[in-house]
């Protein structure tokens, strides 16, 4: 299927692993122009490369930095002729008791997953509606859907987004205007902050890795974990110019491992 959004430029926050790297790909494969950020300049180099192997008709421009700061943000912002998509992502907070985090922890969980995103948005929307046509797609987390006790900053922070943009999403300005916001919720997907929360619940717990890292995969409806790739693929179809009837949704990638029939 053609997507129809060859020529289009996309901000992909946090790309140069795991799920954005996932988008990036799928988006790049599209023809899509890129501005990928990461605050690691070498990974980010590289993934670039990647990318520009993939389509030889697109520009892929980096910008290193941190997102979940105003100058970072700023910088990725600087590098976009315009954006016609904006994929956000940033790294997950650490994994805790909610008694050991004071507000400063707080601050910087909701800096992340909540306001930056919030603020990328705010930058970009009304240029798209203006234009007719954008695509806002927020990774969140299946545990905005069923939380995780020791991910209580993911838990909070995330609800925060989802919620502001359940709103959002629904007004006229921008859903009358071709531009959609949704959020995509990640289940279990082989990254290195998977396979690093593993290594760090082996050492806790004293079990071995292999044995925790099965009862998790055996866990999930489709006995494996997910491939940054395919949420690439799903995130490239709702950047589409076909999904623009679909919008203000929370959409699971996780291999039927949240239990609900809604
Ligand atoms: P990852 O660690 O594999 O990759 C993270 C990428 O983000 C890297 O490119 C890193 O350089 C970049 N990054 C991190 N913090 C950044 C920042 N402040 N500014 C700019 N770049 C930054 O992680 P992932 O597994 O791809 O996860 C992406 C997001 O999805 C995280 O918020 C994570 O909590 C969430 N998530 C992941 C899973 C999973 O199973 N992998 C499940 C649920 C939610």
């Amino acid at each position: 299927m053609d997507l129809g959004i060859a020529g289009c430029w996309a901000l992909v926050c946090a790309a140069s692993k795991g799920l954005g790297k996932g988008c990036a790909q799928a988006l790049a494969r599209e023809g899509v122009n890129l501005v990928i950020t990461a605050r690691g300049a070498e990974a980010l180099e590289a993934t670039a490369a990647e990318l520009r192997a993939i389509h030889p008709a697109i520009e892929v421009r980096t910008v290193a930095g941190d997102i979940t700061t105003p100058e970072g943000r700023a910088a990725a912002l600087a590098a976009c002729p315009r954006i016609d998509i904006l994929i956000n992502n940033a790294g997950g907070p650490p994994p805790g008791d909610f008694r050991d985090w004071d507000r400063e922890t707080w601050i910087r969980a909701l800096d992340a997953n909540m306001l930056a995103p919030i603020e990328l948005i705010k930058a970009t929307v009304d240029a798209m509606a203006e234009r007719g046509f954008g695509r806002v797609v927020n990774i969140t987390s299946g545990a905005v859907k069923a939380p995780i006790d020791t991910l209580g900053l993911s838990n909070g922070a995330r609800s925060g987004l989802t919620g502001f943009i359940a709103g959002l999403a629904r007004q006229p300005r921008l859903a009358g205007r071709n531009v959609t916001i949704n959020n995509l919720l990640p289940g279990a997907f082989d990254t290195d902050r998977l396979q690093s929360g593993f290594r760090n619940a082996a050492a806790k717990s004293g079990r071995p890795l292999d044995e925790l890292t099965a009862i998790r995969r055996e866990a999930i409806p489709a006995q494996r974990f997910g491939d940054a790739a395919e949420f690439g693929q799903c995130c490239a179809f709702l950047c589409s110019r076909h999904a623009g009837y679909l919008l203000g949704q929370n959409l699971l990638v996780d291999g039927g491992a949240y239990p609900g029939t809604f």
